[in-house]
């Protein structure tokens, strides 16, 4: 299943961001609770060889962009073939949110075999966002 990811939006400039947040940085505005969908493309990432406490080294980090247009920061197991523009869905296990690219078939077949039920359906997804990446890429590589 893909995640639901907690956000705000503000009514008064309707910008989005994630996590919530209670007033908006732009408005003297109480922000209004909204659901996104933990999926979006790549806006920036990095690899931290010195982690915070509690992590391995490499520690992939990325800027991934939400619909609405929040930017929500998520750790990856990896960075290899991801680029700017990149399709990723998110993940969290015990409240860490982690990225996993769509080019990664692999990797999205065990994440997509552990949403049980829904996994039909959630395979169908991902394979059309695959074939969006793929054409992405045809697109990018001519
Ligand atoms: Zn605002």
């Amino acid at each position: 299943m893909i995640e639901t990811i907690q956000g705000s939006r503000c009514p008064a400039c309707g910008l989005t961001v994630a996590p919530a947040a209670a007033f908006c940085p732009r408005d003297p505005v109480q922000m209004t609770p909204v659901e996104l969908e933990g999926a979006g493309e790549i806006v920036s990432f990095t690899t931290l060889y010195s982690p915070p406490a509690g992590f391995r080294s490499p520690f992939h980090i990325a800027l991934v962009l939400l619909e609405g247009g929040a930017g929500f920061i998520c750790h990856g197991a990896e960075t290899r073939g991801l680029r700017i523009g990149s399709r990723v869905v998110i993940e969290a296990v015990d409240d860490v949110y982690y990225f996993y690219h769509l080019g990664a078939v692999d990797r999205a077949r065990l994440f997509w075999r552990r949403a049980g039920r829904a996994g039909d359906r959630m395979q169908a997804i991902a394979r059309s966002l695959a074939k969006r990446v793929r054409k992405g890429r045809e697109r990018a590589s001519r």
